[in-house]
């Protein structure tokens, strides 16, 4: 252990915007990489987050998240795809590396990601409701892509303005 676990990045750092890599090496530092962002999770009281959330650009995200019923799902994916189904349903989501301002946003009610885990075994996670959301979220961000990214322009100004990094963010500049 060392220490303090990794700063989360906020908008505007270059590797939020970039496809992550997939990942290729299945070692002892992919484990500690997904323990580290675990506990960046914890720190932050987050749902979710992905590897370049921690300056990291690679196909990994972790999560310790709720569904409608209240159930706790915790894990972790490596090199994941998404597919969704289900109503699109609207609520109100945030983001670790857009903090403070949440927004509602239209997302597809039920998503199934598949990939693989830590050791590379195959892994295949289903969620509804808030989960479905945050699997989205979390495969948005190895995309590049922020959930403010798929609002309107002017509602994306509006949340950016009233950012406020906490100390577990690390600012660009
Ligand atoms: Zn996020």
């Amino acid at each position: 252990m060392t220490g303090a676990p990794p700063k989360i990045v906020v908008v505007g750092h270059p590797v939020l915007a970039a496809r992550a890599e997939p990942v290729s090496e299945f070692d002892d530092a992919l484990g500690r990489l997904v323990d580290d962002m675990f506990e960046s999770m914890a720190v932050a009281n987050g749902v979710g987050l992905a590897a370049p959330q921690v300056g990291r650009s690679l196909a990994v995200f972790v999560y310790d998240c709720p569904d409608e019923t209240g159930a706790r799902h915790r894990g972790h994916v490596v090199n994941p795809t998404i597919e969704t189904f289900g109503e699109p349903e609207a609520a109100d989501e945030g983001c670790l590396s857009v903090p403070g301002p949440y927004r509602e946003l239209e997302r597809p009610s039920g998503a199934t990601v598949r990939g693989v885990d830590r050791t590379g075994k195959p892994i295949e996670v289903t969620g509804t409701g808030f989960f479905a959301r945050c699997l989205q979220h979390e495969t948005d961000h190895l995309a590049g892509m922020l959930f403010i990214d798929r609002l309107p322009r002017n509602i994306r100004r509006r949340v950016l303005r009233e950012m406020e990094p906490y100390e577990w963010n690390v600012v660009p500049g």
